[in-house]
């Protein structure tokens, strides 16, 4: 299962991927710590529409 970084929009395999973080019962996939830091740090402004 790909799902996507939804800081860079970079495709991450869900089951080899190790940042991951869960926000208002979602859990979010990241390619590298910065953008993990990144998303919690202000959530809504990526997965906001
Ligand atoms: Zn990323």
């Amino acid at each position: 299962m790909m799902a996507i970084d939804p800081v860079c929009k970079m495709e991450v395999d869900e089951t080899t991927v190790k940042l991951k973080t869960a926000y208002k019962g979602e859990t979010y996939y990241f390619c590298a710590p910065g953008c993990k830091k990144a998303f919690e740090e202000n959530p809504e402004e990526y997965i906001g529409e």
